[in-house]
């Protein structure tokens, strides 16, 4: 094939084999979020740029790195979305959905698009499912976000295989405060940090927190930490969490240093992490953000909410073996017919038996061909049954059925007959 008819690098198709687990995956979490009472939203993928640039902050990894930008035939500058959640304020902004203090509890899934150096579990296209609260400002409603995340792990078999970071940030002034504990902490040991950091102590310093450099997180192990900064609210508001994932029976760490990536988060933050992926191991995570909808120039709204990688839960759920085996069903019957006047006849019994059995999978054979091929390839198809249509069959309104997965005799049965028989063999 020629070079130019190649996927971009980092941006995946999800071919016919791995489409079932992605399925299972998205209904199982669509109904979880039904029964918790949450809605569907569902966004564009382009925004204007200066949404995200606005939304998550200039000096994080995300929007000085790793957008998707380009101008489009009007010269307008856009953005190939790389999260959800500014998006969705845009969107409920717009659309006057929080104004009066309504409560808006939304999920939205989909593709999101970030230059990042491609490797497992990391991607330039992934997936995620995301979720977002308005109008709520107490520590419930991240317990609920969080307890419904656990709910998930129980149903997918991976409660075993994650555990929670929490951490809060507290308020803008706590943080500020902080801010420049840190900074004035670091500046002192400047010539030690790591370059990446070095250039953060001016643009973004609470992400030098995350550093992957082993210097680095020596350094940090008796810098202030945030936690002697909390104002008293946001203090209390932790330890309403706390208390609340306590009593739901969810453990978790308490991780000082968790400060997630992008500018918007306050007070709660936490990830799901699995050490089952190597370096890529946070499958969900998510945190308040309640000054960001009057950063887009709303009414002040709290919002809180979380991502999860689809990608990273595949593979999760592959490594540990944890795929359905029922996800893959074979057809219950494969029709082969033999001469026009069959063939012809075969398509008419199909429909029936689709109109009498909603959940039939039945396969019709197409293009022709000897008895033997048809045979060859209702087997491969993996049907539990061969239905055989010939002239004979065909003056008599019977079908042949040949069960292909046992030794049992072939059987003639009536064409009448047929939903009864085949109705059996789908329960
Ligand atoms: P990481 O630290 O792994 O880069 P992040 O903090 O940038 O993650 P978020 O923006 O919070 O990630 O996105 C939420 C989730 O989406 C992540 O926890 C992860 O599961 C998934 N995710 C983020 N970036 C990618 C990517 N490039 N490829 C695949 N999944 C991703
Ligand atoms: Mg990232």
């Amino acid at each position: 094939m020629s070079k130019s008819l190649q996927a971009i690098r980092g941006m995946n198709d999800i071919l016919p084999a791995q489409t079932p687990v992605w399925r299972y995956l998205e209904t199982t979490f669509a109904q979880l979020l039904d029964s918790y009472g949450y809605s569907e939203i569902r966004l564009p993928i382009l925004e204007f740029t200066d949404l995200f640039a606005r939304g998550i902050g200039e000096g994080t990894d995300v929007v000085d790195k790793e957008m998707y930008t380009f101008l489009d035939r009007n010269e307008e500058s856009l953005t190939l979305r790389p999260e959800g959640t500014a998006g969705c304020v845009r969107a409920v902004l717009e659309h006057g959905m929080t104004g009066g203090g309504q409560v808006q509890k939304l999920w939205y899934a989909g593709p999101m698009f970030r230059y990042e150096k491609p490797q497992k579990g990391r991607y330039r296209q992934f997936h995620q499912i995301g979720v977002e609260v308005f109008n709520q400002p107490g520590p419930d409603i991240d317990a609920e976000l969080i307890v419904l995340t656990a709910r998930l792990w129980k149903k997918l078999g991976l409660s075993d295989s994650v555990t929670l970071q929490l951490n809060s940030l507290g308020s803008s002034e706590a943080r500020a405060t902080y801010r420049d504990a840190l900074v004035a902490y670091l500046q002192q040991r400047f010539e030690q940090l790591d370059e990446d950091s070095q250039r953060r102590l001016t643009s973004n310093p609470l992400r030098i927190l995350d550093s992957k450099n082993a210097q680095t997180q020596a350094l940090l192990a008796d810098a202030p930490t945030l936690h002697d900064y909390l104002d008293e609210e946001s203090s209390a508001h932790f330890e309403g969490l706390k208390a609340r994932l306590e009593v739901a029976g969810i453990d978790f760490k308490i991780n000082p240093k968790l400060v997630r990536g992008l500018d918007y988060y306050g007070r709660t933050v936490f990830e799901w992490v699995t050490d089952k992926l190597g370096s890529q191991g946070t499958v969900c995570a998510g945190g308040r953000y309640d000054g960001l909808v009057s950063q887009f120039g709303g009414k002040p709204t709290p919002g809180v909410g979380f991502a999860m990688g689809i990608e990273r839960l595949v593979l999760l759920l592959e490594t540990l073996e944890l795929v359905p085996e029922e996800l893959n069903q074979p057809a219950h019957a494969f029709i082969c017919a033999f001469g026009e006047a069959a063939e012809l006849a075969a398509l008419g019994l199909a429909e029936r038996l689709r109109d009498a059995l909603p959940g039939l999978r039945l396969l019709v054979n197409a293009g022709g061909g000897s008895f033997k091929s048809q045979f060859k390839k209702a087997d491969k198809s993996g049907a539990r049954f061969a239905l055989i249509l010939g002239d004979d069959e065909l003056a008599g309104r019977v079908v042949g059925c040949k069960p292909l997965r046992d030794d049992s005799e072939q059987q003639s049965i009536a064409w009448d007959a047929l939903p009864e028989c085949l109705a059996a063999c789908l329960a």
